[in-house]
C-alpha cells in the first residue's frame, strides 16, 4: 500500500496477520501521533523509554520502525484537516500504534477526534487496566488491593452521538414522533421546544463481542472472575440487556470454562471450580461503591461505553490517577493504544508532566506484540523509579520523599532502571 504523505523507514516491515493471530516481524512499523498539547512532552518519553527497553530484551535483534501520522493540531496546520484519511489507513494498514492526546476541535464538525478514531477502525474494546504501583500516593487505605482490567464498550451507547439540539426542528420532530407514535407520556408539551433529546444504542452483536474480549483475556491471564457493570435496573432494554448478552455469550460459547457466580453458591458451596472464571454482574452505581469499599473482590470487568468511562476514572484515582491511567483501544484486526488523559493544555511543551500514563500504553502495546521481555523491563524501570521517589510534579506533590524530575528526566531514570 502506497503512503503518499508518510515517511517509512525503508527497513521496517509491516505487521500481517488478523482476528487477534499477529505476525510481528524484527522491525515492525508503528504508526504514531504525536497528539496535542502535552503530547509534544509525553510521547517522546514514551519512544525512548520503549526503543531503550526494546534494545535491552532482545539485544538490536529488534527494534521499532515510527512512523508519524497527523492528526489534531498538526494535521490541521499542514493538511488543513483534522484527522486527514492516510492517519486511519495507516492505522488499519499496520495494525498497531499509539497516539498522544488530541484536543477536541471546537466548531470543527468533529465531535471528538478520539471518539472518530475508534469508531472508525472499529476499535470496540476500550481496555483500561488499573493497579496499584508501590510508592504511588493515594488518598484510599489499601490502595494495593486494587488490580481491575476494565474492558469498556467503545463504539455505542450515548457515544453514539445520536443527539438532537433543544428547540431545533429535528429535536421537535423526534419528541413529536415519540409522543404522537410510540405512546411517550414522560414528555410534557411545555417542554417541547426547550429539550435535547439523545438515543442509547446498546446491542446484541457489539455487546457480545465486548464480553467474549473480557473472557478471553481472563482466561489467557488466569483471572478469576468478569463482572458485567450496567444500570439494567433501570435502562432495561439497553443496559439489561448488555448484562442479559453478556451471561449468554459466557453460557453458550465458554460453559466449560466459566461458571456463574449464583451457580458457585448453589451448586458448588461458595467455591468456583477450579480453572473456571466466575460470571458475575453489578449494578454501576453499587460497584462505584463496591470499587472503593471491597476493591479486592473485582478482577475484570465488561461495561457499556459510559459505565466505563466513570467507573475507570474513579478507579484510577485510587492509584495516581491520570498520570498513571493508561489504555489500548482494540478491535478484531487493528489496536490503538493511549493514555485516559487529554492534551492538559498549561503545560503544554514544558517538559513537566507525568509520561508514565503514556509509557504502560507503550507497555500493552509491547504485549499485544507478543513482545514480553521488553514490556516487563518497562514495568520494571517504572516500578523502580516511582519507588525511588524519582517523579514528576503531580506526584511530588503528594509524597514528602519525592525528588521531583521533568518529564524527559524521569523517562531516563526509567530507563536507567530497566
Ligand atoms: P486533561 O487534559 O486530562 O487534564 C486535566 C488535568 O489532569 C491536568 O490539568 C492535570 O492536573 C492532570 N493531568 C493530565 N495529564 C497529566 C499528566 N500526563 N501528568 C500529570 N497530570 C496530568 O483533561 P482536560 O483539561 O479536561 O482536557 C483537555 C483537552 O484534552 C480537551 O480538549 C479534551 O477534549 C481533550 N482530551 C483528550 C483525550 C484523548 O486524547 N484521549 C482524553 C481526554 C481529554 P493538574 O492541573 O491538577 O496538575
Amino acid at each position: 500500500m502506497a503512503f503518499e504523505t508518510l515517511t517509512i523507514p525503508a527497513d521496517g516491515q509491516p505487521i500481517t496477520g488478523a482476528g487477534g493471530r499477529l505476525a510481528v516481524p524484527d522491525r515492525p512499523i508503528i504508526p504514531f501521533i504525536l497528539g496535542d498539547g502535552i503530547g509534544v512532552d509525553v510521547t517522546p518519553a514514551m519512544r525512548a523509554v520503549l526503543d531503550a527497553a526494546v534494545a535491552k530484551a532482545y539485544g538490536g535483534g529488534r527494534s521499532i520502525a515510527w512512523v508519524e501520522v497527523l492528526a489534531g493540531d498538526r494535521a490541521q496546520a499542514a493538511r488543513g484537516e483534522w484527522l486527514p484519511a492516510e492517519t486511519l489507513e495507516a492505522f488499519a494498514h499496520f495494525r498497531v500504534g499509539i497516539k498522544g492526546p488530541l484536543s477536541t476541535p471546537v466548531g470543527g464538525g468533529i465531535r471528538s477526534l478520539n471518539v472518530a478514531i475508534r469508531q472508525t477502525l472499529d476499535l470496540y474494546a476500550n481496555v483500561r487496566p488499573v493497579y496499584y504501583i508501590p510508592g504511588l500516593p493515594s488518598p484510599v487505605k489499601t490502595p494495593e488491593a486494587m488490580d481491575i482490567v476494565l474492558f469498556r464498550e467503545a463504539t455505542e451507547d450515548v457515544y453514539a452521538g445520536i443527539e438532537w439540539k433543544a428547540g431545533t426542528p429535528e429535536a421537535r420532530k423526534v419528541i413529536d414522533f415519540l409522543k404522537r407514535e410510540m405512546g411517550v407520556t414522560a414528555l410534557d408539551d411545555q417542554d417541547a421546544d426547550v429539550t435535547g433529546v439523545g438515543i442509547k444504542p446498546i446491542g446484541e452483536r457489539k455487546t457480545k463481542r465486548l464480553v467474549r474480549k473480557a473472557i478471553d483475556y481472563a482466561l489467557a491471564r488466569g483471572r478469576k472472575s468478569v463482572t458485567l457493570v450496567h444500570k439494567g435496573n433501570i435502562m432495561k432494554f439497553t443496559e439489561g440487556a448488555f448484562r442479559d448478552w453478556g451471561y449468554q455469550v459466557a453460557a453458550a460459547e465458554y460453559g466449560d470454562r466459566t461458571v456463574t457466580e449464583a451457580d458457585v453458591w448453589d451448586k458448588h458451596g461458595g467455591q468456583a471450580p477450579a480453572g473456571r472464571v466466575v460470571m458475575m454482574d453489578r449494578i454501576a452505581d453499587n460497584m462505584l461503591q463496591q470499587i472503593l469499599l471491597r476493591t479486592g473482590d473485582y478482577d475484570v470487568l465488561a461495561l457499556p461505553n459510559l459505565n466505563g468511562d466513570y467507573l475507570s476514572d474513579a478507579a484510577a484515582a485510587q492509584v495516581g490517577g491520570l498520570g498513571i491511567a493508561h489504555g489500548g483501544n482494540i478491535g478484531d484486526d487493528v489496536a490503538v493504544f493511549e493514555a485516559v488523559h487529554g492534551t492538559a493544555p498549561k503545560y503544554a511543551g514544558q517538559d513537566k508532566v507525568n509520561p508514565t500514563a503514556l509509557i504502560l500504553s507503550g507497555v500493552m502495546m509491547l504485549e499485544h506484540l507478543g513482545w514480553d521481555e521488553a514490556a516487563a523491563r518497562v514495568r520494571a524501570g517504572v516500578a523502580a523509579a516511582i519507588a525511588d521517589g524519582v517523579v514528576t510534579y503531580d506526584l511530588a506533590r503528594q509524597r514528602a520523599d519525592a525528588r521531583e524530575v521533568r518529564c524527559s528526566a524521569f523517562a531516563a531514570a526509567v530507563i536507567e532502571r530497566m
